[in-house]
């Protein structure tokens, strides 16, 4: 059966066992039950997560030094970072503009504030500093991702440098590599199973009542993801790399599925990075950059939230914000997501960062925490599509986009099948 239909009903089949548990009382029989899923969810993101350091390291290396110069690499570089600096700008302004539109938070007065400790977010410069690695052992030990980058990026490009030397270790990574990916795809076939298990654990304990109070806020995000994701990415896809965004959308579903339920880019880099390789048809030499990287610093589902939050937070607190703040919102937001990690929850931490630099207060992350597991799912799924999107992108101004795999038709009868490295079954398979 196909992937994204095993996958969708592992979603669906985890969220009504959920809500059944969840009618049901968490107690007993079904507590128990709930902490079985817990266990399978918990190893499924784990054995995801495995594989982020390993991945990367690799995959970089090989892709670096397949580049031919350093100009290359420069010039590579220059366009992700701008293209993801402008997709997270445009981002935030969409969600300013429907907010101050909707204007979620007029009237939300009676809406009760959970505890919440604002945790302390990294300051510019620490976060500038900290991309470059002491150690590497302890930046892959500690999973820090722009230093593992940094480190790899190097080590790649050195490789083209050493001669004799250099080519032997080359095709000793890209064994690896290939080992790698292999990994990746025995994990995919297990994901229906790891996404049932964190669907039903999650849905046995969602609340309702906090959607209903704060339905204004949670459609107003809704509502800017959507837009985002359905005219800013096609319009770029179009535009600048002449793809369709049906066969994107196509060939992204399943990565997308992941991104959901597991809340986290860099868990799903793994499968979001094989998707982009072997089902968009982009080169190892931009994939192996573009994607890490953006699985780091490139949130803009995270800051479409932070932009409607920011606006809901003022109007319930009745702060006036002008013009200038706006601007502020859409820089520290666009930057913010450079130093933190792409784990569950990690916007709510870099948008204490945004309401600080506007003097709003840091409270009022109390108001909208009840339904941000939620909506954490929401735009981790966009997030990984701005990735896909941007990575698409590059690949097609290089030069170094495969159209015929990108428009092969795709069977996903077994992720194994749809490698175009795969002399037995060939790119169209
Ligand atoms: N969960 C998101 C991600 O990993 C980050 C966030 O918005 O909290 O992409």
């Amino acid at each position: 059966m196909n992937l994204t239909i095993r996958i969708l009903i592992g979603m669906a089949a985890g969220i009504i066992v959920g809500l059944v548990l969840q009618g049901l009382g968490v107690t007993g029989l079904a507590a128990f039950l709930v902490d079985v899923f817990d266990v399978g969810g918990r190893i499924f993101v784990a054995s995801l997560q495995l594989m982020v350091v390993p991945l990367v390291l690799v995959s970089l290396i090989c892709g670096a030094s397949s580049l031919s110069d350093g100009a290359s690499l420069g010039r590579l570089g220059g366009k992700t970072l701008g293209l993801y600096l402008a997709t997270t700008a445009i981002a935030i302004s969409i969600a300013l503009t429907i907010a101050l539109a909707i204007s979620p938070g007029e009237g939300a007065g009676g809406i009760p504030q959970q505890e919440y400790v604002p945790r302390p977010a990294p300051g510019l410069k620490d976060v500038i500093v900290n991309i470059f690695p002491t150690n590497p052992i302890a930046a892959m030990a500690e999973g820090k991702m722009l230093q593992v980058i940094v480190f790899a990026l190097l080590v790649g490009v050195a490789i083209t440098r050493a001669g004799e030397a250099g080519a032997r270790i080359k095709t000793f990574f890209e064994s690896v590599n290939e080992i790698l990916m292999q990994l990746i795809m025995m994990l995919i076939n297990l994901a229906p199973y790891g996404i049932f298990c964190l669907m039903a654990r999650l849905f046995s304990e969602v609340g309702w009542e906090q959607i209903l109070e704060l339905a204004k806020y949670f459609f107003t995000v809704v509502a800017a993801l959507v837009i985002h994701l359905s005219v800013v990415y096609p319009t770029i896809l179009v535009l600048l790399a002449r793809v369709s965004p049906v066969t994107f959308f196509g060939k992204m579903r399943s990565t997308m599925l992941v991104a959901f339920s597991t809340s986290s880019s860099g868990a799903t880099l793994p499968v979001t990075l094989r998707a982009v390789k072997e089902r968009l048809g982009v080169d190892n030499r931009v994939a192996s950059f573009s994607v890490p990287l953006g699985a780091t610093i490139n949130m803009d589902g995270t800051a479409i939230m932070q932009g409607v939050a920011t606006v809901f937070i003022a109007q319930f607190y009745g702060i006036d914000l002008v013009f200038t703040d706006f601007l502020m919102v859409v820089l520290t937001a666009t930057l913010a997501s450079i130093g933190t990690a792409a784990v569950p929850g990690v916007g709510l931490i870099t948008l204490a960062m945004v309401l600080n630099q506007v003097g709003l207060p840091v409270e009022g992350i109390a108001l909208i925490i009840g339904v941000d597991r939620l909506l954490d799912m929401m735009r981790t799924a966009v997030n990984v599509s701005g990735d896909a999107t941007v990575a698409t992108t590059v690949a097609s101004s290089e030069d170094m986009l495969d159209r015929e795999i990108l428009n092969s038709h795709d069977t996903t009868v077994d992720p194994g099948q749809d490698s175009a490295k795969d002399p037995t079954t060939g790119p169209a398979a």
